[in-house]
């Protein structure tokens, strides 16, 4: 069964007496396990397909789907779309966005914190994910203290720390030199293979393609390919 379904989903804001339409009728699947990029010029409507996927916007017409329930449905109000979302999607953006006088551990844990995982185990949870994306040694510095392609695999870790089903990424290469690119869609990858999370991700680094199961692309607000 698909992890997540968008339905004919759409997205229209008004603009002037017109309405862009910045999504306008995109249906697909993604499966656990699978890794699947986003293509498409700018303005084709990649950032919006990740709002909505990603429960942050409701669509302005279809269905989005998790575990098959409908997480759309006018009948679901705001509370249980971010419940919904805060157990099933980890978010990565283009830039780390680490809490600057946290360390890495501490970033990580912050994520189960939230979820009242007692403090210990969140620390000893957050511990294991950064050793398993080769930064234990990294665990008590600070962002500031760490490369890019570091910051990025803390965000990943982050992301990784309430086992969501779901990854979402948004360029989260497009700061990185290509070696440090292609490390972080590897972990993508692995991810996607051994947790058998679905992973979106918005690219346009056509160097790491190889990785992905497949691409979806997309123009003015559509999927052409
Ligand atoms: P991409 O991520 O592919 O660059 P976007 O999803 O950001 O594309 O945007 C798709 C279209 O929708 C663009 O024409 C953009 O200007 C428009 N758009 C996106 N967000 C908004 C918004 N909040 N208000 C008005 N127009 C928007
Ligand atoms: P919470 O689970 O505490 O309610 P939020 O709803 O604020 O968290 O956000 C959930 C995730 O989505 C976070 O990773 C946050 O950074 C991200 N996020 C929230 N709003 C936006 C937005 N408008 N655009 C992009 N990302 C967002």
């Amino acid at each position: 069964a698909p992890i997540l379904t968008l339905r004919d989903a759409a997205r229209h804001y008004p603009s002037g007496d017109t309405l862009v339409r910045a999504l306008d009728g995109v249906s697909f699947n993604i499966y656990p396990g699978e890794l699947v990029g986003i293509l498409g010029p700018s303005g084709s409507g990649k950032s919006t397909l990740l709002l909505i996927a990603g429960l942050l916007e409701p669509p302005s017409a279809g269905e989005v789907h998790i575990r098959g329930k409908c997480v759309s449905h006018p009948g679901m109000d705001l509370d249980q779309m971010r419940h919904f979302r805060r157990n099933n999607i980890g978010f990565v953006f283009q830039k780390a966005n680490l809490i600057p006088f946290l360390t890495a551990v501490e970033n990580v844990a912050l994520a189960l914190h939230i979820d009242d995982v007692p403090a210990r185990a969140a620390r000893s949870y957050a511990a294991h994910l950064l050793a398993s994306l080769d930064l234990a040694h990294r665990v008590d510095s600070i962002p500031s203290r760490l490369s890019g392609g570091e910051q990025q695999r803390v965000a990943v870790a982050r992301a990784l720390a309430t086992d969501p089903g779901l990854i979402l990424a948004d360029e989260p290469t497009a700061a990185l030199d290509s070696v440090r690119g292609r490390q972080v869609i590897g972990l993508f990858r692995q991810i996607a293979d051994e947790r058998k999370a679905g992973v979106l991700v918005v690219t346009h680094d056509p160097r790491t393609l190889d990785l992905f199961d497949r691409t979806i692309e997309m123009n003015d607000g559509r999927i052409v390919g």
